[in-house]
């Protein structure tokens, strides 16, 4: 949890307790869960600023909030100074990054999001796990081989999973975003709603640049800050940054030994287990409990295959002592996922398991395997952020305790669906349909 996401120009909204909104930080997204997503172009213009009000109705995020920080931003940059100072940072180099630099406004509709943006699983899966990618991917796997060998052998992570990562981030660097690092880190330091959290990506910047890993001008990325092929924040470079090719700098955006390394290094230092997989599509009976189906509830393979529940392909399952939790993002209309220790892995790269699952199917592609065997619902409706509301709404005046109700559509929104399920004679598989929304306003 510690990227940041790119232009989140497609987040998934429903189905796996994805959040919808706020295209946020990796770090936020344990409660937004934002995921990264295609970049614009970047040779396109970027749009100013909409002058709009933020749609998360938070107070610093209102159109007179935002103009107001942004005209005491240097007094608020001048602020960070004594601590800047407290970390070793030159006065010079301080000076160099601020001097001249005015807040890039545009930031702040990205930091809210766009809710009509909002995108189905399956769509998210589509837009990332594509032929082109696939075949990509596999040149980089075969260009970067000793690379890779030599990366996997150090860190026991394994190289489809790292190019998955790569080619889902940025497209294998082609689209990783084009904003100074410094600039967009400095204007979320001093305006908008996340700026205690941003002041310390911005300080960890302004150390990057003063010890000249990366050169101020190459050190460009997201809106959020994110730079290098696979989208590492400042603060997540500082911990988990190597220089594997041993030239005394660690360079995440030119050096394809460092990136990889790096990479790897963070998903080892986060519990990786060598040699394992991800997870597995799996096939759940229509009669199965789908109150299973949920995040916390772990258990052997051989406990899931004991209920029913078989690979989709038919193979059989290799280890049947390893613990996974069942996934069923669309409900029993779709296929479910079992997954292993890696998949919380690969969320903590990223909290989103719409992004895990994309990680994880395009390693399986590049490694050789197939498409999904079982087939989504594309015939669903995706529900609207205000019909999600409009769901959560209902739940609270049928009496479920589901919090308050914001359009996201967590675990307690998906076990309060259960139940309603359950006490109209659905499945309860907790899948955000819009049978269920026409079934709770009849009701
Ligand atoms: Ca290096």
């Amino acid at each position: 949890m510690r990227h940041f996401a790119l232009a989140a120009a497609a987040v998934v909204a429903f189905g796996a307790g994805l959040a919808q909104a706020a295209p946020a930080a990796r770090d936020a997204a344990s409660t937004t869960g934002a995921i990264p997503a295609v970049t614009p172009t970047p040779s396109a213009p970027p749009p100013p600023w909409s002058g709009e009000s933020g749609s998360s109705g938070d107070p610093s995020m209102t159109a007179d909030a935002i103009r107001a920080a942004a005209e005491n931003f240097h007094t608020c940059l001048d602020g960070l100074w004594p601590a800047a100072a407290r970390r070793h940072i030159s006065r010079a180099t301080f000076l160099a990054a601020t001097k001249d630099l005015t807040p890039d406004l545009r930031i702040m509709d990205l930091l809210d999001g766009q809710p009509e943006f909002t995108k189905s699983f399956w769509d998210y899966l589509d837009l990332l796990v594509t032929d082109a990618r696939i075949a990509d991917g596999r040149a980089m796997l075969e260009k970067y081989a000793k690379i890779f060998d030599a990366v996997e052998k150090h860190y026991g992570v394994d190289r489809y999973t790292l190019t998955a990562i790569w080619g889902v981030e940025t497209n294998y660097g082609t689209l990783g975003g084009e904003r100074p690092v410094l600039r967009s880190t400095a204007t979320l330091s001093c305006v908008g709603r996340r700026q205690a959290y941003f002041r310390n990506e911005f300080l960890a910047a302004l150390e990057i640049v003063q010890h000249g890993d990366v050169p101020a001008d190459r050190l460009v990325g997201s809106w959020a800050g994110a730079f290098g092929p696979t989208q590492f924040m400042p603060t997540a470079f500082q911990k988990y940054a190597v220089d594997f090719d041993r030239d005394g700098h660690r360079d995440i955006v030119e050096s394809v030994p460092d990136l990889l390394a790096s990479t790897a290094n963070n998903l080892k230092t986060d519990g990786w287990v060598k040699g394992a997989s991800w997870g597995y599509e799996v096939v759940v009976p229509a009669t199965f409990d789908f109150r299973l189906a949920d995040r916390d509830r772990t258990m052997s393979i051989a406990e899931w295959a004991k209920l029913g529940i078989a690979r989709a392909g038919g193979e059989p399952f290799p280890n049947l002592a390893a613990r996974a939790y069942l996934l069923v993002p669309a409900g029993v209309q779709g296929p479910g996922f079992l997954m292993l220790e890696n998949f919380r892995v690969i969320m903590k790269y990223n909290p989103a398991e719409a992004y895990a699952l994309a990680i994880g199917h395009l390693a399986d592609r590049l490694r050789g395997g197939g498409p999904l065997v079982q087939s989504w619902p594309r015939y669903e409706h995706v529900l609207s952020r205000a019909e999600r509301l409009e769901l959560q709404q209902h739940l609270v005046r049928h009496g479920f305790d589901i919090g308050e109700p914001d359009g996201q559509l967590g675990g307690r929104t998906r076990a309060a669906i259960r139940e309603f399920q359950a006490r109209v004679g659905q499945v309860p598989d907790g899948f955000a349909s819009s049978a269920v929304l026409d079934r709770l306003r009849s009701h």
